[in-house]
């Protein structure tokens, strides 16, 4: 809405705005279908020659509400909402690659992402070159290839709690012509705006915080609008030259800075359909109202957390930005100056075993698939999400067999550190 808010403002505010008489809190459209008054109307909103909705696989009120306050938090210029994380992330390679094409990423990444890129994609003809992303940049430059179409990372990798250098990464891909892709999902955007840092398109798991209560899975990107696609049109045909599925619409030409959003919607979305539910779409928007809130509390839980473990004999190791001895410390004070995320990686000592015994002996922390939520949780990467990786590949993302990702809820301090406490002596 109005862009001069500031950012807990528009938590609350933005997206939704109710004309006279109409319902103040975002109504769930809970349909698939819009009526219009004649056929010509209807043909309009076909071949992309007006704004409205017709069938909910393409666009939604609700959903759109959801998008745009999404897209307003991040400072984009245009916004779509996905099923999930994974579709999102895949929608936001996939519009702009096509078989024959190359992406660069960096190796350290959620591991769902990571096997999209490495396995699924390369079997639709679109190869991945996973990079280390705290190399220095001559090296990142090697992997590129005249083929190459994008450069992917995560703001705050999960679950190795890598920090990306977003600058260092805007510079690499836009010295190659092409977009830099971001998901934003642990670091959301209260503690980081990858756009301000030069970063193209932002992804997100809203899964995470920005649903924030393990209600619904979804997802979302933005788009900054910033990258000029007709500067590099050779590269990006799909937004550079008609589709004849529209009647020879140019995407960049017609759309300006809401072209790679109206590609994504009008042909990923039509043809793949990974939409989500209105429902979904309204809950995704009651966690926005407290992502600010919720975050801060995170931060402050986790510091703690973070600051005990480093403390206690039987720790080997932790991995937490905000810790000052943090190999990243430096450049989560750069880019999150307000805290990283409440999630964190440790490693006791006794390795793997001790790590499924600590595990196991823990009350209020959860084992759990999930992160990022309101409720303490916990998981063994090893022996649950990376578990299809293998041990060289694990290496190689910075997942050590004893790594235990801890996602810090927003309960009280001190009863996540004495549950701690007693499984650690147990
Ligand atoms: C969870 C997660 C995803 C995948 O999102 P889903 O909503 O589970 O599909 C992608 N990226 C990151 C960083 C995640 O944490």
């Amino acid at each position: 809405m109005n862009g001069n808010y500031r950012i807990e403002t528009k938590c609350i505010q933005s997206g939704w705005n109710p004309k006279c008489g109409e319902p103040r809190v975002l109504p769930i459209y809970q349909s698939t279908t819009f009526k219009y008054e004649d056929s010509d109307q209807m043909g309009k909103l076909f071949d992309l020659e007006a704004e409205g909705y017709f069938y909910t696989r393409l666009q939604n009120p609700t959903n759109d509400a959801v998008a745009a306050k999404i897209t307003d938090l991040e400072g984009g210029a245009a916004g779509m909402l996905t099923s999930s994380g994974q579709a999102a992330n895949y929608y936001a390679v996939f519009n702009i690659c096509e078989a024959g094409d190359h992406i660069v990423c960096s190796n350290s990444i959620y591991g769902g992402t990571f096997n999209l890129f490495g396995t699924t994609l390369k079997k639709q003809g679109i190869e991945c070159t996973f990079v280390n992303p705290d190399s220095p940049y001559e090296e990142l430059a090697e992997a590129f290839r005249p083929n190459t179409k994008a450069v992917f990372a995560e703001t705050i990798s999960n679950p190795a709690i890598v920090i990306l250098d977003i600058e260092k990464f805007a510079k690499l891909a836009h010295d190659h012509g092409v977009p830099l892709i971001v998901d934003n999902t642990f670091a959301t955007p209260i503690n980081c705006r990858p756009i301000e840092w030069g970063a193209d398109i932002v992804t997100h798991s809203t899964t995470k915080y920005m649903d924030g209560h393990a209600m619904a899975v979804g997802g979302a990107i933005v788009d900054s609008g910033r990258f000029d696609w007709m500067a590099h049109a050779e590269k990006f045909p799909g937004l550079t030259t008609p589709d004849e599925s529209y009647h020879g619409i140019v995407y960049a030409e017609k759309f300006g800075k809401g072209a790679y959003i109206t590609k994504a919607t009008a042909q990923l979305m039509r043809d793949l359909g990974s939409i989500p539910s209105p429902m979904n779409a309204f809950l995704l928007n009651v966690g926005l109202e407290t992502l600010h809130l919720r975050t801060q509390r995170h931060c402050e839980n986790a510091q703690k957390v973070a600051e005990f473990l480093s403390g206690h004999e039987r720790v080997a190791w932790v991995n937490y930005a905000g810790l000052a001895d943090n190999p990243y410390h430096a450049l989560a004070e750069k880019y999150m100056p307000g805290g990283t995320c409440g999630v964190m990686a440790f490693g006791i000592k006794g390795g793997r075993d001790a790590a499924v015994r600590f595990m196991d002996h823990l009350k209020l922390a959860a084992i759990v698939t999930h992160v990022a939520d309101a409720r303490t949780c916990i998981l063994h990467p090893a022996s649950h999400t990376h578990r299809q990786m293998t041990e060289e590949q694990l290496a190689e993302a910075g997942i050590s067999p004893d790594l235990i990702r801890f996602s810090v809820g927003i309960e009280n301090a001190e009863d996540i550190i004495e549950d701690l406490r007693q499984a650690l002596l147990a």
